[in-house]
This record gives structure tokens, sequence and C-alpha cells, in this order.
């Protein structure tokens, strides 16, 4: 696909209308924004709007964040302008906490799909893969692009670097119903052309135009099909009838690729400018069994998002989930015997449950050591018009909960959470025109963590501990180690903290005593994760005031090698994703198959 690049550009994206701006024609006015916003003592946003308006855009609107960083780029060495690019990008810049953790999360999603499960709250949209709502903002940006992996990766690398975000270590978030369901041969497809655009953009090649041509058409779903459809068999009955008149039923050749290719695209990656620096799929527990975790690893990913939703078998017989609480204990062991990070997503006010039982069955997550998970999204049932769940709405089986018992279940779970643990979500954002009934608070974390606090209690969950642009003193940092039992052996959760017990890195090391059956991985200790926060610098950059960079990372990987020795391990392996074996050649590892190597010497 990079071998006859096309730069013909696309309208239908906002991504890409962002990147194809043309400065020149507004010199002029660009130029004196630059300026102002350059003597501006507090850069904020009603700072940034006055700025704007003094200066239209040709009378049609403002200019945009994205458009005012292209005019900087492009007038920078011929106007005077007093900021480097780094200094006016960081005043300008909406959203810094994008990119603060370390890597620029970029998220895809697979196409429209049927899925194995009958999940009662789950919303039917025939025009999204199952789980999603078409007015889910990643889920326009996915649509926009046809659902093809590589216009949807491209482009959303475009619309960072127009507005000033780090687009050299993206760790690639796949969404879109139950991954191991789509056929193997689309998944080796999707994984390799999100990594054939991170190569292509990060050297300047634009294939989009051919990509286009072969994508589907999902734009032509006839709307009379939406009607009345409210359980998981009829929407994959429409979605299956919907690709098969698309010629996309099964196993497509548009849509298929060997695993050769994306091994050759992988090794193309390790030296890519962009670089793929972490790769999640979702999946059902169900799913997980140990040739799923072998072939998911085989595609590059690190981490999987695994659906557990409950704990309680009688709730999830209730939701009509499809598998039990054991399947979950299973999945959660197997995939932390092959060193994945696992990011659960669990709901309270599922069918079936009640305030006081939710709390009971969060305090089981962390209280059992098989479950235990790395992240957590905590998404509260809420009641959309196309899901089955509304006939439970109907006849009074179920309610949504009210706003003081949410608020006690949220301050429960977020008090509940370990250090170990980051909650990366406390409620789904999707918007309140989707919801029927149930929590429609996009900030109901807030208050939930408010409530916490005003009841003497305090959260120790990563997020809120992360040191984003907090100052600290390097020489000041100390390293914490917290032990933990899992359901395969020992964890050490490594910490470099500040004294005021801020995170600036973290390690993750499995000391598993179950034999794994990866024999490549069979007798060592595992580093699952290593994550150093800062704002994501583009690699082999000099310019560092942040916590990347300076070290943390190797540290933390001398920290794993001293507690895996002590605890009589002769071997360390690590989890990497394909654009980070680089760094760990470097620390010592040696390639293996599926992971890298060292050996502990006394
Ligand atoms: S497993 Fe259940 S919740 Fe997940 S996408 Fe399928 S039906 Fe929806």
């Amino acid at each position: 696909m990079t071998d006859s690049p096309s730069r013909t550009p696309r309208t239908s994206s906002r991504d890409w209308s962002e990147a194809s701006f043309d400065p020149e024609p507004h010199r002029k006015d660009l130029v004196a924004i630059v300026k102002e916003i350059e003597a501006l003592d507090l850069v904020d946003a009603p700072a940034l709007d006055a700025v704007l308006r003094r200066h239209p855009r040709g009378g049609k609107g403002f200019f945009s964040r994205a458009q005012i960083i292209a005019g900087f780029r492009a007038f920078e060495g011929t106007e005077g302008f007093k900021t480097s690019e780094k200094e006016f990008i960081t005043r300008v810049r909406r959203r810094p906490v994008r990119s603060q953790s370390g890597v620029t999360p970029l998220t895809v999603l697979t196409k429209p799909f049927p899925c194995p499960g009958k999940c009662v709250y789950c919303p039917n949209d025939l025009r999204m893969p199952k789980s999603y709502l078409s007015d889910e903002p990643g889920a326009q940006r996915a649509a926009n692009n046809k659902f093809d992996p590589y216009l949807q990766t491209w482009n959303r690398l475009a619309a960072f670097r127009a507005t000033g975000h780090s687009t050299e270590k993206i760790e690639l978030i796949v969404l879109g119903g139950t991954w191991s369901f789509y056929p193997e041969s689309y998944q080796v497809w999707f994984s390799k052309r999100c990594l054939d655009a991170m190569n292509d953009f990060g050297g300047d090649v634009d294939a989009r135009e051919e990509a286009e041509v072969s994508a589907a058409n999902f734009d032509n779903f006839d709307d009379d099909a939406l009607e009345g459809v409210r359980d998981g068999p009829k929407y994959n009955q429409a979605v299956v009838g919907f690709l098969r008149e698309q010629g996309r039923g099964g196993e497509v050749d548009a849509e298929s690729a060997t695993w050769d290719a994306l091994r050759a695209t992988q090794l193309r990656n390790e030296g890519a400018v962009c670089r793929n620096v972490g790769f999640s799929i979702e999946t059902r527990p169900d799913y997980v069994t140990e040739e799923e975790v072998l072939r998911v690893r085989r595609l590059g990913c690190t981490k999987v998002q695994l659906g557990i939703q409950s704990l309680s078998d009688p709730v999830l017989d209730a939701i009509k989930r499809g598998h039990a609480v054991e399947d979950t204990r299973r999945a959660i062991g197997l995939l932390r015997r092959a060193g994945f990070k696992i990011h659960a997503h669990w709901m309270p006010n599922l069918l079936g449950s009640n305030p006081k039982d939710d709390c009971l069955d969060y305090d089981r997550m962390f209280g059992d050591p098989a479950f235990r998970p790395d992240e957590l999204k905590i998404y509260p049932c809420s009641l959309i018009e196309t899901a089955e769940l509304m006939n439970s709405y109907q006849d009074g089986s179920w309610r949504p909960y009210e706003h003081d018992e949410l608020l006690d279940v949220l301050a429960h779970a977020i008090a509940a959470t370990p250090r170990y643990c980051r909650l990366t979500r406390v409620i789904r954002d999707i918007s309140s025109d989707d919801i029927v009934v149930g929590n429609k608070l996009t900030n109901f974390r807030e208050l939930a963590e408010r409530e916490l606090t005003r009841r003497g209690g305090k959260t120790e969950e990563i997020r809120t501990r992360e040191i984003r642009d907090i100052e600290f003193d390097p020489a000041r940092l100390e390293v914490r180690a917290t032990s933990y039992e899992s359901g395969v052996g020992g964890e050490v959760f490594i910490e470099l903290v500040t004294p005021d017990d801020h995170i600036v890195g973290f390690l993750r090391l499995a000391l598993p005593t179950q034999k794994s059956f990866c024999d490549e991985i069979s007798s060592s200790a595992l580093i699952r994760e290593v994550h150093v926060y800062g704002g994501a610098l583009n690699l082999g950059a000099r310019d560092f005031g942040n916590a990347q960079h300076r070290g943390f990372g190797t540290q933390l990987v001398d920290e794993a090698r001293k507690h895996a020795r002590a605890a009589g391990y002769h071997e360390l392996a690590v989890i990497s994703a394909v654009g980070t074996r680089g760094y760990y050649r470097k620390l010592g590892f040696r390639d293996g198959d599926l992971y890298q190597h060292t050996t502990l010497t006394l």
C-alpha cells in the first residue's frame, strides 16, 4: 500500500481539513494572533478568545488552535516570533492532558460486525460495532473514515500533529464489539493497516486515496433496518445481511493480510518515526483461551480490555451475559500469566443488582487475588433506547439508581481502589440524548471524589496521583514497592513517587509461581508494564524538562531486576510493544519470539 503514495486531499473528515489548512492566505492575521498570544501573561480560554475575536478568519468565523499552530510553523522563520515552537504549542494547546501520561493514545474502531454476546444493556446501533453509539465522538470519526484502519490512524495522527500533540509514541487502542469474534484475517489486516499508517505518516507518505478506494461504504445502511432493533441477535442478523450486500460478509481479500506481511510491517515500525508503544484490543472473558492469548500477542498486543461487568453469577445470568464468573477468573489468569496488562470494565446498577451488592461486588474485585485488574473503567448502567433492557424498564424490573445511590456506590468504589490500579473512567462519556433514563452527569467522578473527601476518605488509585505538569525535584523521589498476590503468583508494583505521593513512573512485575502455557516465558519473571509520566516527547528530542527521558524507566527496570533476583528468578522477560523493542535492547534484553529476555546475574 505504500508503494504508490497519493496526496489527494479528502474532505470527509475534520481531521483532514485541519491537516490540509494553508496558512499563507491568512498570513497577516495569523502573525498578529501569534504575536498577541506570545505577549499574554496568562493564556487562558477568555484571553485566547479575545485574541481570536480581534482577528476573525476572513469573515467566516474564527481560526482553530490547529490553524494557529500551523501559522506559527509556516511563518516561524520569517516573522521574528519570540517563543520556540514547543513553548508556543504549550501556550495554545487545548487539551494538554491527552499526552501527559507519557504516550499519545490513538483510538480506532473496528467495523460493524456480529457479537456473540446478548447483553441486555448493550446498544444495538447498526451503523456501529456492537456497544458503540453513532454520535460518540470517536465513533463519528471512525464512521467518517469508513471504519478503515489506515484512514482512521493516518487522519488522527494528522489531527494530533496539527494541534501540537506528539505523534512519535502512539498507544493504539482498538475498540469495537468482541475483537476475538472477528475473522483472524481481518484482525491481522486491521493491525497491519494501523501500523502501515504509522509507518507512512512518520515517513511523510500518504496512501489514503488508495485506502479510500478499497474501504467499505457504511453510509448506505438502510435507516428502516434501524427500527425496532432491540436485541443482539437482530443486530447480528441485520449487520450480517448488510455486510453480505457489501461483499464483505466474511474473510474478504480487501480486508485480509498474512502473518508474514504483518511481521514485516512490525519490523518497519521498530525504526519508524511514529512508533507503536502500546496496543490494546477488547474482548469477552469466555473468548480468552491459551491459543487466543498467544495469537493476540503475535498481533503485537500488550493490553487487553476485558468486559467483566459483574462478579456475581446471578447478575451475569440476569443480563444474559453468556459467561460465568469462573470464565473471568480463568481469563485474567491466562492474560496475567502471559504478561498482558489487564484493563477491566465493571458495571454497577445492572439488572438484578442493587447498591449494596454492587459495593460487595467491587470489594470482591480487589479482595480476591484472581481478579485485581491493572486498570478499570466503571460504567454505571444507563438505559439506551435500542437496548433490550428497555423491556425491563417498562415492566418495572429495572430502574436506574437515584443520584445519592449512585454517589454512594462510586464513592465506595473510588476509596476501595488500591494504589496499583488506575481508574481510567468512572462514567461512560455518552451523549445525554442517547440516555433514556440513568445518570446524565458527565462530571459524576468529580462529585464522587468530592463526596469521598467530605466523608474523610481518600483516593490512592493511580490516575489521581499522576504527576502531570507538577514540578518535582528528582533528588527527592522515592522508590516504593507494593507487593500483592495474583491468581498466578506474586506481583510487585514499583513506583517512583514524590514526597507527597505523586507518581512519576511505575512498573508492574509479575513473579508467577505457576508454569506458563507459553514455553518462552515458562520460568521467567515478567515485566508487564513500564510507564513514565510527563508530556509525550518525540523520541530523540533533547529538550526534556519533565519526567520522561531522565532515566526513570531504566531505574524502574533495575529495581525489577533486583526484586526478581531476590525472588529466585534467573530470567526476566518483558512484553514489549513493537516500537519499544529498541529501548529494551539498549537495556540488555535480547529478542525472543513473542517477548524480550534478559538473564539475571548475581
Ligand atoms: S459482549 Fe455484550 S456488551 Fe460486549 S459488545 Fe457484545 S453484546 Fe455488547
